[in-house]
């Protein structure tokens, strides 16, 4: 019988496909005694399954597909060096020997020994590496219990066109997943604002987050229907329904060539006023798409990627040449470089292994915060950034600004490294605009300050949203209330854009709610002129942009932020909606 299931849609299209359920993290573990004469032979064991363990990620290095970003294979690297390592391979041995115990035991012993020296590091970048000693030590101990490597970590042609369904998936997963062509994700956590999510609009793959206990309503290789506009799966569906889906399917795919057309028209609404419109990229390789769909620059590059999947932080030269790669691919358009930000829904793999030591990661140590604790961090992405302004016109972004403190201790920094540069020689951009990241209310609120120091701002409604309605962009249970539309959200947005106007420099929007476009005309009449969205996104923003009068969306914008009955509001969104030429 058909049976239709409800999560959020973090990214739209219809994939209708076979089931793939990736299960992990369920591992059993007892401790079972051995006699004199066993221990020895669980010593091999434990020798034969780091050594299987190592074979299996080498084959999926070597079978990497050509186009994955370097930092997953940087990603795996790691890990085999990890396998290298006395602390994963000698250390359990000894550890078997000491107590006589299965070799699952004692990696797990030597688990719980390494995270805890995790847990009290100060420096919080490498607190969030323990995640990569669990993904190692499981890999060692599905090699024991002889458990096959999670198909989607190895090359698989059979994944093309399933849809995978997962607990969690991390970003990384996500890529790979991506390269086996896999039609559609459904995760039984997550929020659409998170990272994973934001990453499968940006590669386009249709998904579906937060849908609780998906694994257990589908099983594998049964056809499913993923509707990542409504946020539905349905199940053993008829085939009056599948023909209906593949309907839906075909148009969505001539709607998206169709807008095709306007790649190269420019944004301006009917009434003359121009827009620009530029893309939002996590990956180096996503800059195919920045050009496929004729963005006018970056306006948010994500650089949080070349830190996660690494073995260190990276250091200026691999910052320097990743930059130096996109201010060429760039061709004369702009690069905003967004300065690491780590933490909270940022870890180096998403999902439960994040940071479980701050009661409230996403008001913890994360983004600026963190840099200026970790000049390690920090200090070379800066020099980077500052030299490769010398090739082209590159901007330097701060996030998660709360305090104008950390504004001037960035800028101080910029000054110290720019001196330097001056007396060795090295050439920089003297004038490289370096701006900031408004989504903290207080932040919002005092935009003016903010704007007095910096040479542009940036809205991120994913964490403005977060932090104002006080709900965690991750956490599935109160998605519900993450709402753009809020008039506290849009006040805070309309004051923004008042401080960058009266203060004489420019105010993009770079969070989600820029390339949502039941929001776009609503956002030209706040007077926002200059949009970052995800490239699967921004053809369509063109369209409405192109479609709508700037005259009437101010005016019904202006009533918008004093209408408090919901009915109401979303009467007059409807009608700007529909009505907004
Ligand atoms: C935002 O918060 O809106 C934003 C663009 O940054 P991120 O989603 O990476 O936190
Ligand atoms: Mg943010």
């Amino acid at each position: 019988m058909t049976f239709t299931l409800h999560g959020v849609a973090v990214s739209r299209g219809i994939a209708i496909g076979r089931v793939h359920v990736v299960e992990r993290n369920q591992l059993q573990i007892d401790e079972i005694r051995l006699a004199a004469h066993e221990v020895e032979s669980e010593v091999e064991r434990l020798g034969n399954a780091v050594s299987r363990a190592r074979h299996h990620l080498r084959e999926i290095r070597d079978n990497i597909p050509s186009g994955t970003p370097n930092e997953i294979a940087a990603f795996i690297d790691t890990h085999l060096l990890m396998l290298d390592d006395a602390s994963f391979n000698e250390e359990p041995a000894r550890l078997i020997r000491q107590h006589q115990c299965n070799a699952e035991w004692a990696v797990k012993l030597q688990r719980d020994k390494l995270v805890a020296v995790f847990d009290e590091m100060d420096d919080a970048y490498l607190r969030t590496r323990r995640d990569d000693v669990d993904h190692v030590i499981d890999r060692i101990i599905r090699n024991l219990q002889r458990h096959k490597p999670l198909r989607h970590e190895v090359p698989d042609r059979k994944l093309q066109g399933m849809i995978v369904v997962a607990r969690d998936l991390s970003p990384a997963d996500l890529v790979l997943l991506q390269h086996h062509g896999v039609a559609g994700i459904i995760t039984e956590y997550g929020g659409p604002t998170s990272h994973m999510s934001i990453l499968a609009r940006s590669l386009g793959i249709p998904g579906i987050v937060g849908l609780h206990h998906a694994r257990r309503y589908v099983t594998e290789d049964e056809t499913i229907i993923l509707d990542g506009e409504d946020g539905v799966v349905i199940g053993s569906a008829n085939e009056r329904i599948l023909n209906e889906y593949r309907q839906r399917q075909a148009e969505r795919t001539r709607y998206v060539a169709g807008l095709q057309v306007l790649r190269e028209a420019p944004a301006v609404t009917l009434d003359g006023v121009a827009i620009t419109l530029q893309a939002n990229v996590e990956l180096a390789s996503d800059f195919e798409n920045v050009r496929a769909v004729g963005a006018s620059g970056v306006g948010l590059y994500r650089t949080e990627f070349l830190f996660m999947n690494h073995a260190d932080v990276p250091d200026e030269d691999e910052h320097f040449n990743t930059y130096l790669q996109m201010v060429t691919a760039l061709d004369g358009a702009p690069l905003t470089i967004r300065t690491a930000d780590l933490g909270a829904d940022k870890p180096l793999r998403q999902g439960e292994e994040a940071d479980q030591q701050a009661a409230n990661p996403a008001l913890g140590l994360r983004a600026v915060r963190l840099c200026l604790r970790e000049p390690s961090l920090f200090w070379p992405q800066l020099r980077a950034i500052i030299r490769v302004s010398a090739f082209g016109p590159v901007r330097m972004m701060i996030p998660m600004l709360s305090n104008i403190d950390e504004v001037r201790q960035v800028l101080d920094i910029v000054r110290t490294i720019r001196n330097e540069f001056s007396s060795r020689g090295v050439e920089f951009d003297p004038h490289m605009a370096i701006g900031g990241m408004i989504e903290v209310p207080a932040a919002a609120i005092s935009a003016d300050l903010f704007a007095a120091e910096l040479d542009f701002l940036s809205i991120g409604t994913n964490d403005l949203i977060q932090y104002t309605l006080a709900i965690d962009r991750v956490n599935d249970e109160v998605n519900y209330l993450y709402d753009p539309f809020h008039p506290g959200v849009l006040r805070l947005i309309a004051t923004i854009l008042d401080a960058g106007s009266r203060a004489g420099i420019p105010v993009a929007m770079c969070g989600e709610m820029a390339g949502d476009r039941a929001y776009t005309r609503l956002l030209v009449g706040l007077g926002l002129t200059e949009f970052s969205v995800h490239p699967a996104a921004l053809l369509e923003i063109k369209h409405i942009v192109n479609n709508t009068s700037a005259e009437n969306a101010r005016a019904i914008a202006r009533q918008l932020l004093d209408v408090g009955d919901g009915a109401r509001r979303r009467a007059l969104l409807e009608e700007l909606n529909t009505h907004g030429t």
